[in-house]
């Protein structure tokens, strides 16, 4: 096979399309321009027994087609080949941004990507999006190679990289990235080539052409979080309280997450003020005080359910094996005979899926083999290196208005995000919300420490530990005063507080609001 004869023959052909060209006139030109019909025929291996539209299938599978005597492009070949293209120029881009070890790009103002994508379909999953709407349906931005892995803020061309997609497919595809996108050259994680093609096929392709494994883990992802956002039966720590206080405002499916800062503040709203602060012998002050221990039971067994989990993850993991759904029942039995795991958590009332995915979603992942289902752990490294908040570069080297983000920006999904990302653990915010809950009201914000001492020794007790080793958890040093102790440990936790003495109490005047609540 002549190579260059046959590249010239592909210009040949492309003109005579362009130029409307007849296809008898232009191919006999071609073949005097080289000699004759039968010359051009052998170097280019062609059969004289073939049609013209088989030879050019020979030669071009599927890019022309013959028609009426004129050529052709088959369209939908032509853009196959510049998606092709594309692919393989990204991942061009995501290699050499590995090789230069360069700082990711700032993200850009993309407002007018929300303009454009609101009330339309994602262009993954067809649901319509909205910059309005909340959960998964959500209007976000997406870069479709992320910025940490080399991509950057462009809008335009044939196969712009900054789109609108919802909020769902968005965290689904980092997780994508995250568990099953990155691989370890030397010493850093570079997005593959593999998962350049899928994320860009996955919006711009035929879902044929995804890749199998990818695409099984997003579209796995994907249901899982559906499911989860319609599993009403998940309980809620302050259960009653929290049902009284959405009661006139119906919530959105897919806000159906426990501990989002929005909710713990709305249920201390709610539920500040019918705690007396120091009548202790009331029925209010008793029945508070039991919705205070429930939650706390509640809190304390999915603290030591993560940590339990992910020990056991490890040391399977350790031994070159994964822990399974029928590891995770074992340990939830065991759970359930110490402190009646079950009762207390409600995990049985859905699928561990879903209970993972709604309690521990950004802590744990679930992956399918064949009929088994697998629990594997998320590195927070890796979380980080997915999320795009982060200014990496050097601080000279942004320019201001990375800093200033435009008002649109506040609808878009990065506050969610931000918020998500700074969200602090299950244990300090159920240590929060419990102090929280000892205050009577904006007026009334000095409580006894006497009382708040009670609380933090039931904490103790509650994970069986002496009032100094809980202090010494908390990184809080021994000191002569077990009062300015607690003040200590109480600042550590996002507490503005002093110790004041009123009428021969000592009382914690706290300074409102909390700091942790301000945004
Ligand atoms: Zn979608």
């Amino acid at each position: 096979m002549n190579q260059s004869l046959k590249d010239q023959f592909h210009e040949h052909l492309k003109n005579m399309v362009w130029e409307s060209t007849k296809v008898k006139i232009g191919l006999k030109e071609f073949y005097q321009l080289h000699g004759t019909k039968e010359k051009v025929f052998k170097e280019l291996e062609l059969k004289q027994t073939d049609n013209d539209q088989e030879r050019l299938n020979q030669l071009f599978p599927n890019e022309f087609i013959l028609q009426y005597g004129f050529l052709t492009f088959n369209q939908e070949h032509a853009n196959r080949q510049a998606l092709e293209n594309h692919i393989l120029q990204q991942q061009g881009v995501v290699r050499q941004f590995y090789i230069d070890r360069k700082y990711p790009k700032a993200r850009g103002d993309l407002s007018s990507i929300l303009k454009k994508f609101d009330g339309k379909k994602c262009p993954t999953c067809d649901a319509i999006m909205g910059r309005k709407k909340v959960g998964n349906s959500k209007l976000t931005k997406e870069h479709i190679v992320p910025l940490s892995c080399g991509g950057d803020n462009s809008t335009s061309g044939p196969f712009p990289q900054c789109i609108g997609m919802c909020h769902l497919c968005n965290q689904t595809r980092n997780m994508v990235v995250v568990t099953r996108g990155k691989k370890s050259y030397g010493t850093q994680d570079r997005l593959t080539n593999k998962a350049v093609r899928f994320l860009i096929t996955q919006v711009y392709g035929s879902k044929n052409d995804l890749d199998s494994e990818l695409s099984a883990f997003f579209q796995e992802r994907y249901n899982l979080a559906i499911r989860a956002a319609k599993a009403k039966t998940a309980r809620y720590p302050m259960h009653s309280t929290y049902q009284q206080s959405t009661h006139s405002t119906p919530i959105d499916d897919s806000l159906l997450r426990i501990y989002d800062d929005d909710d713990l503040e709305n249920q201390a709203k709610h539920s500040s003020g019918s705690v007396p602060q120091f009548d202790s012998s009331s029925s209010e002050f008793i029945e508070a005080q039991n919705q205070i221990n429930s939650n706390l039971k509640f809190g304390q067994s999915m603290v030591e359910f993560e940590h339990q989990l992910r020990m056991e993850i490890q040391n399977k993991n350790a031994n070159g094996s994964m822990f399974s759904f029928e590891d995770l029942q074992v340990l939830i039995s065991s759970l359930d005979k110490n402190n009646g795991f079950i009762e207390v958590t409600g995990i049985d009332e859905q699928d561990y899926d879903v209970f993972l995915y709604l309690h521990f979603e950004e802590q744990f992942i679930v992956q399918s083999v064949e009929n088994s289902k697998y629990i594997h752990l998320i590195e927070e490294e890796d979380l980080d290196a997915s999320t795009e908040e982060r200014i990496t570069e050097p601080l000279h080297e942004v320019s201001l208005d990375a800093f200033e983000s435009p008002e649109s920006e506040i609808l878009d999904s990065d506050s969610q995000q931000k918020a998500k990302k700074n969200r602090t653990s299950l244990k300090v915010q159920i240590f929060r919300k419990t102090i929280d809950d000892l205050i009577a009201s904006d007026s009334q914000c000095a409580v006894e420490i006497e009382q708040i001492q009670t609380v933090l020794v039931w904490l103790c007790n509650q994970g069986g530990l002496e009032w100094d080793d809980y202090m010494m958890q908390h990184g809080i040093s021994k000191k002569d005063d077990r009062n300015l102790e607690i003040i200590a440990l109480l600042q550590e936790n996002g507490f503005s507080c002093t110790l004041q003495m009123k009428k021969n109490k000592l009382y914690a005047e706290f300074t409102l609001p909390h700091p942790f609540t301000k945004s």
